[in-house]
């Protein structure tokens, strides 16, 4: 078993991040609550490298079909209404769609990629970053404090939710992640004031 220290979990500032100028305010909510950063760059991302990113089995994908009935019914919307938004009410093929949004979202402008290390480092971040949905995000977590979104929104607006950064939810997730977006790359060794020493 590794030292859990050296737990590592994978995250990117999607490009609404970027774009609203939050790099280093996320950066900086990782790093003060003792989380380190071993890997960091901002970078282009291809429609190729994201469609490998995403889950590609019909479980992840009906997921995100799920999710969106989910919030429809929430709301009093039925299934009537997602026919209508989706042109089908398969939540596989519901979640088909969701996806190929969140490709070409992923590919709309820089993002920055990072591994971030610590003690419980993935859910640490998840918890630090606030659950997907930002409407309901609490404040005191980035997408709470920095974002609104929601998918009844952005069904009708025909993209993805957009909530300012990608996180992987289980430490198995964080290792493909890892290899897929840092697979050749240095991630960098060294110890934090007061973590370490
Ligand atoms: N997403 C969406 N509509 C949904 C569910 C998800 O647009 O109903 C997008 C959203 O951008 C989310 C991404 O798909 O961040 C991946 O979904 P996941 O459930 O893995 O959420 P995350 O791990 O990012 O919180
Ligand atoms: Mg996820």
């Amino acid at each position: 078993m590794i030292h859990p220290k050296e737990e590592k979990t994978f995250v990117m500032v999607k490009p609404d991040g970027v774009r609203k100028g939050l790099v280093g305010e996320i950066i900086k909510r990782f790093e003060q609550r003792d989380l380190k950063i071993v890997a960091l760059e901002m970078f282009q991302a291809t429609r190729d490298q994201i469609d490998n990113h995403y889950p590609k089995d019909e479980k992840w994908i009906r997921r995100l079909g799920e999710k969106t009935l989910g919030t429809y019914e929430k709301y009093g919307r039925t299934v009537v209404d997602l026919e209508k938004d989706f042109g089908s009410s398969d939540l596989l093929e519901v979640g088909k769609q969701v996806r190929g949004w969140l490709v070409e979202f992923m590919i709309s402008a820089p993002m920055v990629r990072m591994v971030v290390q610590g003690v419980h480092s993935v859910d640490m971040v998840r918890k630090i970053v606030g659950p997907t949905m930002p409407y309901m995000a609490d404040m005191g977590t980035i997408r709470g404090d920095f974002s609104v979104d929601s998918p009844l929104m952005a069904n009708v607006e025909r993209r993805p939710v957009q909530n300012l950064i990608h996180a992987s939810e289980t430490p198995e997730e964080a290792m493909h992640e890892i290899e897929h977006w840092f697979g050749t790359k240095t991630i960098y060794q060294y110890k934090r004031f007061g973590i370490d020493e």
